[in-house]
């Protein structure tokens, strides 16, 4: 499946690039102008625009395709947008849209997904599958299936993060892990990462999509505005061209070339996952941190022992367990879960003895 992507011929990942939103004409074309000057092969702009609360700019709807096409006559590129119902699919094939993407919205409900593969049946445009807002697999590769069946070949999924109550320092949390899963169960299915809608903020960009080459991603889609900070929607993650410019230039792209041997490829693409669960480690650790800490608040409170080992032992009887279901030894799980124990006790020491 990824011969699509050897298509465009590339000696660098494919670059989508553009809007979130298109607003107005003169705003498309621009901007395709500036795009055409960079790495960018296909130019991106929502026209109908899903929106998580009313109120907000909803695009500007099939008007905004004559646009694209304007764009694509000027430029040469190839032009993308997001479909969420079987009408969208029909006015966006008329207009010839070159690669047509399904939203994370979207992608949750099998019932729309279903209506918009059997609007596409057949198509041999582009056809990229966000994923879905929520964590779960299974809804992704469902919603993939969904379009193969509808005899879909160029195909691709588009990792853009996913939605959790709890706040983190990314919009959308990227879960590399879930991305990495649906990667080794469909090894030709093309990958395209989505650092904007994952990092939300600008700043956070580069480091995102140079995470997503480590991990071997085969492209990026990164949300790209003449004046960022003006845009109708998603502003605070919109970049220039120029910087997506300096960012492309900047990023290391890992080239089989003859000094870098298989062994060395694979050997990166391994510690890039172990980063990956190192830092879910790091994150699972600090939150158990903070819950010891409220732990140790409500003994205070209640002029209660920091230790008590019922409860310690209890933890790790259970703990001891679980790690041999994970072929994890005694021995090592003790350590650990000792050295865990007493960084908690330190902290709810501070909290009772400040
Ligand atoms: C978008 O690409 O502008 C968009 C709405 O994305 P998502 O479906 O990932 O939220
Ligand atoms: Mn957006």
């Amino acid at each position: 499946m990824r011969n699509w992507l050897s298509n465009f011929g590339l000696d660098h990942p494919l670059v989508i690039a553009g809007p979130c939103s298109a607003e107005t004409e003169d705003q498309v074309v621009q901007i395709a102008h500036q795009l055409k000057d960079t790495d960018t092969s296909v130019m991106r702009a929502g026209i109908w625009k899903p929106r998580t609360r009313p109120g907000n700019f909803e695009g500007v709807g099939a008007l905004g395709l004559n646009w694209l096409k304007r764009a694509k006559e000027e430029t040469g590129l190839k032009i993308a947008t997001e479909v969420a119902n079987a009408n969208h699919v029909d006015l966006a094939l008329k207009a010839d849209v070159d690669v047509l993407w399904i939203g994370a919205r979207s992608t949750v409900s099998p019932f729309i997904v279903q209506e918009i593969a059997e609007a596409l049946a057949g198509t041999d445009k582009i056809v990229l599958v966000k994923n879905p807002v929520n964590p779960d697999l299974p809804l992704w590769l469902g919603a993939v299936e969904r379009l193969h069946q509808a005899n879909i070949e160029k195909l691709g999924v588009i990792h853009r993060g996913f939605s959790t109550y709890e706040k983190t320092k990314y919009r959308n949390n990227p879960e590399w892990q879930i991305a990495i899963d649906l990667q080794s169960e469909f090894p030709d299915l093309p990958l395209i990462l989505d650092p904007s809608h994952i990092a939300g903020r600008r700043d956070l960009i580069f480091d995102v999509c140079q995470t997503g080459l480590d991990l071997n991603y085969d492209g990026i889609m990164v949300e790209t505005h003449f004046d960022p900070d003006k845009a109708w929607s998603d502003a605070k993650q919109q970049i220039t061209p120029q910087r997506l410019e300096e960012i492309t230039k900047d990023l290391r792209i890992r080239k089989t070339t003859l000094d870098q041997t298989d062994y060395l490829e694979k050997l990166k693409a391994l510690r890039t996952k172990i980063d990956v669960v190192d830092e879910q480690l790091l994150e699972s650790l600090g939150k158990r941190m903070r819950i010891a800490e409220e732990i140790g608040a409500l003994k205070k409170e209640n002029n209660v022992a920091i230790l008590q080992s019922k409860r310690w032992n209890s933890i790790l009887e259970h703990m001891i367990t679980r790690a041999t279901e994970h072929q994890l030894s005694e021995d090592f799980i003790l350590k650990f879960l000792k050295a865990i124990h007493e960084e908690s006790i330190k902290h709810q020491n501070q909290i009772i003895n400040p």
